[in-house]
């Protein structure tokens, strides 16, 4: 260590040099097994092959234009995110490209705001959205402005007005929460960072209709749920509900590089006219070379149907642990799980710290509380072989 690092991450003591699908190895040729996949953003392993193959083909021919000028996959990376997205929000979608998922959060809340006032008629300056408790959307000064999480917030005011925030998984405090200066309702369909928490099954179609009946925006940051992750393209598929705007990150990047958008409605992203909004390196040809390539790796359903197998087979693995006593409970849906320890038995530190020793790579949420998140394409017998090891790690 030289101490040239800012002190912003505590990360388990292991430093990595290697990857390929769901395994890592460090630079005494330790191999682990990686169960967070980058928050989600390996949903498709380490370097999968088509992935690094479009990435290399790119950085052969060209790899920035600015949005100062067009390139040639920049209308094909948005067609093809439309046509994956558009059974899922409400369309024909567009696409607007950002580079982090917190980008394409404030991108999403600057088009609601400005969509509130040009075409609700909500009254100057008086925009409010609907948030949920327990959220993550990011790290800007905006968005940790609604967070309810006091290491994300507190010493980074002034914070930014306008967000209203309400219990996650009650609807009716939603439609309680709407009035006439709400633009929008921005949520996560599932609570990753909170520890995969799961809402209840008439939650989602039931905020659609409070969005619906008060003419407000329903917008899903689907960053660390979208793209196959619960079994589905997109978690909101789940319930059958289509939102207005959709936010993706994460594994539109494929593990390379940062990719982001917002895909949904055209007379919304619309009121994002040239000058208005934009990014250096949003949409960038190395990017939509990837977003591309991502794309079309889920457009087989083959990612979405081994996430509904091998997650079926997880979730009863974990129950067993239940079962057993040796966890306090599980939930989740795909390969997405949120697991409580006792916490007499141990922190959720802990047992990451445990299950580093058994070569399972993993990380604690909140407290007690680690979230299992493998990569996509993880073998069975892999899957099998990390929940043997935390089977181990939790005795
Ligand atoms: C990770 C995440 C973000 C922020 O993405 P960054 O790329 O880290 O800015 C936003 N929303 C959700 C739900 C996330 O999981």
């Amino acid at each position: 260590m030289t101490g040239s690092l800012a002190p912003n991450y505590a990360p388990l003591p292991v430093t990595i040099v290697w990857g390929e699908g769901a395994w890592v190895r460090d630079a005494d040729g330790v191999a682990y097994l990686d169960m967070l996949a980058g928050y989600s953003a390996l949903n498709f392993g380490h370097r999968h092959p088509v992935l690094v193959a479009a990435a290399h083909a790119q950085l052969d021919r060209l790899t920035l234009t600015s949005r100062a000028f067009s390139h040639d996959l920049l209308e094909p990376f948005a067609d093809a995110l439309a046509a994956l997205a558009a059974p899922a929000v409400v369309g024909p979608p567009m696409v607007l490209p950002m580079n982090t998922g917190a980008e394409a959060v404030e991108t999403a809340v600057k088009a609601a705001r400005k969509w509130g006032y040009e075409v609700r008629g909500v009254a100057p300056e008086r925009a409010t959205i609907v948030v949920a408790a327990g959220n993550f959307h990011g790290r800007t000064t905006t968005i940790v402005s609604f967070s309810t999480d006091d290491d994300a917030r507190r010493g980074f005011g002034p914070y930014t007005p306008g967000f209203r925030i309400v219990p996650f998984g009650d609807a009716d405090a939603v439609r309680a929460a709407i009035d006439e200066t709400t633009v929008a309702v921005l949520l996560e369909p599932i609570q990753g960072e909170q520890g995969v928490v799961m809402p209840p099954d008439d939650y989602w179609p039931a905020v659609r209709a409070a969005c619906d009946d008060a003419r407000v925006l329903l917008i899903a940051d689907e960053v660390q749920s979208g793209l196959g992750r619960t079994g589905t393209t997109f978690a909101c598929e789940l319930w059958g509900v289509r939102p207005d705007l959709m936010v993706l990150g994460k594994a539109l990047g494929g593990g390379i590089l940062p990719v982001s958008a917002v895909v949904g409605r055209a007379d919304v992203l619309g009121v994002l006219t040239p000058g208005t909004h934009g990014s250096t390196f949003g949409g960038n040809p190395l990017a939509c070379a990837v977003g591309l390539a991502v794309v079309e790796l889920l457009a087989t359903g083959e990612h979405q149907a081994r996430a509904r197998e091998l997650g079926a087979h997880l979730h009863t693995r974990l129950r067993t642990l239940t079962e057993a006593g040796l966890i306090a409970r599980s939930r989740g849906v795909g390969l997405w799980a949120g697991i409580d320890v006792d916490p007499e038995r141990m922190t959720g530190r802990e047992l990451c710290e445990r299950l580093l020793k058994q070569g399972v790579l993993a990380k604690d949420t909140h407290g007690s509380t680690i979230r299992l998140a493998p990569p996509l394409v993880m073998e069975r017998a892999d899957l099998d072989l990390a929940l043997d090891r935390l089977a181990v790690a939790l005795v």
